[in-house]
Formats: structure tokens, sequence, C-alpha cells
């Protein structure tokens, strides 16, 4: 496929790249990023079903696409065992980015272990130490971002498109699964044998840090139980939020 991609350093075409992305499968959207670009890619793996049926495309089309994790410290026993079952499926190993030692001691200090609750700020503040960081780390000198953001999550998440440029991180960002449902993507999980998180089965949807996510009851949606104890419209991480406006979270 022939496309015309300015060099780094030159304002990045988005809109020209949706353009040539949309009418493309997942799949497809992922290698056509990698013979597009020169550059590092990454794609941050959060063990979601998502996220692994991305990383299965990634193993099966060889695409040379870093794949990383952050392990914030606090992830369920049933994520670490999905993670090693997975690295053995694929032979694929998901490098690992961890918070800093001092920040991490700094702030347990700080806020106490379970601080997050007491909170949107202390729980922001974890977030921070524990994602956004270490993700600035894993980020470091890439040319595009993949992420397995889907529209009908929740409506900020809506408002990310299928690929954007994030101009404080200066790079492409691509959500191959953006418009797709929760209900295709456990279709093509099923159809691929794709291992998933044990949890699921137990009626947890979305999942992140063991003391932040809960099983969702029948009517709640699949965020509802990510940080339930704060107002619906905050619950994000940061983690893509833009970079300047994390930052000035930090300073408030
Ligand atoms: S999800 Fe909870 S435990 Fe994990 S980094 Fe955020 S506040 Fe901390």
């Amino acid at each position: 496929m022939a496309v015309c991609v300015p060099a780094r350093g030159e304002a990045f075409d988005a809109a020209r790249h949706a353009e040539a992305l949309l009418p493309l499968s997942p799949p497809e959207r992922l290698s056509y990023l990698r013979a597009a670009l020169d550059g590092r890619i990454v794609f941050t793996h959060g063990f979601g079903v998502e996220g692994q049926l991305i990383f299965h495309w990634i193993c099966e089309r060889d695409l040379d696409i870093d794949v990383v994790t952050l392990d914030t410290g606090r992830l369920f026993p049933e994520t670490y065992a999905l993670w090693a079952e997975t690295e053995r499926r694929y032979g694929r190993r998901i490098r690992a980015f961890y918070p800093d030692a001092s920040a991490l001691e700094a702030l347990v200090e700080r806020q106490g272990i379970e601080g997050f609750y007491a909170s949107r700020e202390a729980r922001m503040a974890c977030c921070d130490v524990r994602k956004v960081r270490p993700l600035d780390r894993a980020l470091a000198g890439a040319q595009a971002w993949i992420t397995g953001t889907r529209a009908d999550q929740t409506e900020v998440r809506r408002q990310a498109g299928m690929v954007s440029y994030d101009t404080s991180r200066d790079l492409l960002k691509l959500n191959p699964l953006f418009d797709w449902t929760r209900a295709a993507v456990l279709e093509a999980i099923d159809a691929h044998g794709v291992p998933v998180n044990a949890l699921h089965a137990k009626g947890f949807v979305s999942i992140g840090c063991a003391p932040c996510t809960r099983a969702i009851g029948p009517g709640e949606s699949e965020r509802d139980g990510r940080w339930w104890w704060e107002n619906a419209t905050s619950r994000e991480c940061g983690l893509h939020l833009p970079r300047n406006v994390a930052y000035r979270r930090r300073a408030e």
C-alpha cells in the first residue's frame, strides 16, 4: 500500500492515516502502521480482552512492535498468571515497566498503602506514580503508540478517535479496535483460542489494579467496576490524558 508519510519531526497527518486505516480490519491496521512508519512503535498491554487480541495479531503477523506493560505492583494474581500464560503461549516476552522505587516509597509514606481511597487527588497521585510516569518511560522516543481503547467504553474514549496525533507526546496514537464492540472482540478471542483473565468468568469486565477493580452487576456498564467510589465522569487513570495535563495535575 503506497502511503506518503511525513518524516519524523514534521507534523504527522493523522487525518490521512485515518482515511487509509478506516476501511482496514484491526490486524491490517497494525500491519499498515508498521509498514508506514520507520520508528519505534509501542503497544501498551494491560491484559484485557482487547489487549490480548491485539497481542495475538502482533505475534501472528510477527510485527516489529514493542509490547510493554505497566506493572503497578497491585495487579490481581490472576493477571500475573495470564501474563505468564500468554508469554508461554506465544513465546514472546512482554516488557514490564515499574514505578520508580523512590517515588513509590514517598507516595506510600505520604498517603499510606491504601491512600487512594481517601480522595480523587490521592488516587490520581497513586496512578501517576504507578502508571503515568512508567508510561512516560515506556513511550520515550516512540513514533507511535497502540492501545486497546474502544469507542463504546466511555464518552471520553469515544472522543479519542481511532487515530490521532498526540502533540504532548509527539507521537501518533492508534486504537485499532476503536470501532469494534466488546461482543466482536470476544467472538474473535473465542475463534482464535486466545487466553483471557480468569476473573472475566467471575463478573470482572474491565480489569486494572486489584484494590480499584470490582465485578459489575446486571445493568452496569463495563467501566463501572473501576474506581467505583468516584464520580463516573472522573474515572480515568491519566494514561490517556495529554502529557502536559497529567503534569499540571501533578503540580496541583
Ligand atoms: S488503579 Fe488504584 S492501585 Fe492502581 S495505580 Fe491507580 S490508584 Fe493506585
